[in-house]
């Protein structure tokens, strides 16, 4: 079996063309939708990131605002911001670039935007919506993007034994959330780094979604013929053969594609997914001010 291709890249783009209208709608009613990007410090894979935010923003029509701080900022400094962004009516969405430098409570930031403009969907409210099982709120970009592909590919949830490898706040987790809650209805084991056995727990799954950080960790004999594997890992690993010197891979080795039903790649996959939910919490954001 060669796995089909879980192409995050034309499933984001099926989205977007969906929202053109939204945002259409929203400007015909008076509001524009507004996001507002923090980042502070200069990690080069954040500014990445951020720039491909800014530019969704721009093919759909969003306005946005891009606020770059020094490194150095205080965390009194970013509060002070976030606190002005929240307070900006013309403002819809907040999102705070992640990782924030090593002297600042990440969590205790997130904490601090209101909920109705926490499109990244992290806010304790947010999270705690999605553990009462409410799902038409403000969701995690990333996991939701992963149901949103699986939804594009026509990939049946009801009933499977999904397994999850990470329990982070910003993926694993609420990836597991939304598979069992109603709609998906997938049987989900949640797996970690002190999980025993995990190639013969990963084995029983018909969808697997591996959420690590840890390159290639997922081999061709832990997965079972014609599962689904969804990647959400990003790493930078050397690669001296290109002249960059380096380049991006997944949680899973690409043999898995020898195995599984469909395979997302890295890069292409769930990335473009991540910012295309983005988009849909800050339209539905703007939205909710109509
Ligand atoms: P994290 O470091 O917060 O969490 C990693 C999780 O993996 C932890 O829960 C840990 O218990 C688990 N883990 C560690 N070692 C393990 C092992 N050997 N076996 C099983 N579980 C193990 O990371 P995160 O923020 O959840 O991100 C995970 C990966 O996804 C990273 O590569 C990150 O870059 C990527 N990511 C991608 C997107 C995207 O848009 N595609 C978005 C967010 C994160």
């Amino acid at each position: 079996m060669t796995a089909s291709r879980l192409d995050g890249r034309l499933c984001a783009s099926a989205v977007e063309n969906s929202l053109k209208v939204e945002v259409q709608n929203c400007m015909d009613s008076g509001v524009n939708p507004h996001l507002a990007v923090v980042i502070v410090g200069d990690d080069p894979a954040s500014h990445v990131y951020v720039n491909n935010k800014v530019k969704a923003c721009e093919r759909l029509g969003i306005i946005s605002t891009h606020i770059s701080l020094p490194s150095n900022t205080t965390e009194s400094e970013l509060v002070t911001e976030i606190e002005r962004l929240n307070a900006d009516a013309s403002i819809h969405g907040i999102l705070i670039q992640s990782p924030l430098p090593k002297h600042m409570d990440e969590e205790g930031i997130t904490d601090l935007i209101s909920p109705s403009k926490d499109v990244d969907g992290f806010h304790p409210v947010n999270l705690g919506r999605l553990v009462q099982g409410r799902t038409d709120g403000m969701l995690p970009c990333t996991p939701a993007g992963v149901i949103e592909m699986l939804k594009w590919a026509n990939i049946e949830t009801e009933g499977k034994n999904a397994v999850i490898l990470g329990r982070s706040r910003i993926v694993g987790m609420p990836m597991s959330l939304l598979l069992a809650a109603k709609g998906c209805d997938s049987t989900v084991t949640i797996t970690h780094s002190r999980t025993q056995n995990l190639a013969e727990v990963c084995k029983q799954a018909d969808i697997l979604v591996a959420a690590v950080g840890i390159p290639e960790l997922v081999k061709k004999d832990w997965v079972k013929q014609g599962a689904v594997v969804v990647d959400v890992g990003i790493n930078r690993v050397e690669d001296l053969s290109i002249e960059r010197g380096w380049r991006l891979t997944g949680d899973v080795d690409p043999d898995v594609a020898e195995v599984a039903s469909w395979l997302s790649p890295v890069p292409g996959g769930v990335g473009p997914m991540t910012i295309a939910m983005l988009m849909i919490n800050t339209i539905n954001a703007a939205k909710s001010t109509i």
